[in-house]
C-alpha cells in the first residue's frame, strides 16, 4: 500500500507533465473504483488547465482552471503510468490499454497519464477548491507531518493522557495526517520507544523527540523516492514505487541495527497490523 512518501513521489513524478497543461481528453473507463466516481467526471476535466498539483497526506490533488480540484487516492493497489513524450526528450510507448486501466488522461503536454488499480481501493471525486477542506475525506485529518502545524507542543498537546498504545495513536490520522505502518514502526524503532507503551505515559522529552524523527523518516524516504524518479524516465514510465531499506520494517528475527543493543527484532499485532520493534531497546 503506498505511504506518504510514495504518494510525494508520484505527484512530483507527475508535476512536470500535469502542472501548467490541459487535459485535452480524459477516459473514464467505469463508473466507479472504491466509490462511484462523480458525475460526469469526463466533461468536467475535459479542456481544463491543471493550475496546481498538490498533495494533502495520501491524497493527489489536482487544482483545475473550472474552480474544481481532482481528488486522487492510490488505495492499496494503484498506480500511475507515464506514456508518451516527457519533459527532457524521453518518450515511453503508448502501453496496450490493460485490464484494469481504469481513468486516462491525455495532456496537453504530451504526457498520457494512466491510473491503473487491480483492486479497486483507489478514489476519485471532484469538488470545489474553495471548500475543499470541508470534503468529507480531507476533514478528518490532523496536521501534514511534515507541516509547520506539527510540532512538538502539538503532539505533547495531542497525546496527553491518551490511553491507546502510542503505534495506535501515531496511526490515528486526526493525530497526523498520512501517516502509515511503516513509518510508525521506522519512527518508534529511531526513538526507542515501545510501541505497546501507552501514549500517554511516554515522557514529555521522549514525546517531543518523535517530531523531528518523523520528519526524517518522511524525508528520506521521500528523498529515496526521488531517486527512483530520476530512473523511471528511461524505464517504465511508473510512478509510485521504490526499493528502500528499512531499519526496522519487515526484519523480524534479524539483529537489531543499533549499535551495543544485540537485540533481535520482534514482530507482533497492533490492531490487525504487523509492527516490528526491538523488544530490548525500545522501552
Ligand atoms: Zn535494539
Amino acid at each position: 500500500m503506498p505511504e506518504l512518501p510514495e504518494v510525494e513521489t508520484v505527484r512530483r513524478g507527475l508535476l512536470p507533465v500535469m502542472e501548467g497543461f490541459a487535459i485535452d481528453a480524459a477516459d473514464v473507463r467505469r463508473p466507479d473504483l472504491r466509490w462511484p466516481f462523480p458525475e460526469r467526471m469526463a466533461e468536467r476535466l475535459a479542456g481544463k488547465t491543471v493550475t496546481a498539483l498538490r498533495r494533502r497526506s495520501k491524497y493527489i490533488l489536482a487544482d483545475l482552471s473550472s474552480g474544481e480540484t481532482l481528488i486522487v487516492h492510490l488505495g492499496m493497489s494503484g498506480r500511475m503510468l507515464i506514456s508518451g513524450r516527457m519533459p527532457g526528450d524521453f518518450f515511453h510507448d503508448h502501453a496496450p490499454t490493460e485490464k484494469h486501466d481504469h481513468v486516462v488522461l491525455e495532456m496537453g503536454s504530451g504526457a498520457r497519464i494512466t491510473f491503473n488499480d487491480a483492486r479497486r481501493f483507489g478514489a476519485m471525486d471532484l469538488w470545489p477548491t474553495e471548500t475543499l477542506e470541508e470534503h468529507w475525506l480531507l476533514k478528518p485529518l490532523g496536521p501534514e507531518p511534515l507541516g509547520n502545524a506539527f510540532h512538538e507542543d502539538y503532539l505533547a498537546e495531542r497525546l496527553r493522557g491518551r490511553n491507546t498504545p502510542i503505534k495506535s495513536a501515531l496511526l490515528d490520522q486526526n493525530v497526523v495526517a498520512g501517516l502509515g505502518n511503516i513509518y510508525v514502526c521506522e519512527a518508534l524503532f529511531r526513538a526507542q520507544v515501545s510501541p505497546r507503551r501507552k501514549a500517554g505515559r511516554i515522557s514529555d522529552k521522549r514525546v517531543r523527540s518523535l517530531v523531528p524523527i518523523i520528519r526524517d523518516v518522511l524525508t528520506e524516504a521521500i528523498a529515496a523516492g526521488g531517486s527512483s524518479l530520476r530512473d523511471y524516465r528511461q524505464t517504465s514510465g511508473e510512478l509510485g514505487y521504490f526499493q528502500h531499506t528499512f531499519r526496522v520494517y519487515g526484519r523480524e528475527g534479524l539483529p537489531c541495527t543499533t549499535p551495543g543493543c544485540g537485540g533481535t527484532i520482534a514482530r507482533i499485532t497492533q490492531s490487525g497490523r504487523s509492527t516490528f520493534f526491538c523488544p530490548k531497546c525500545q522501552t
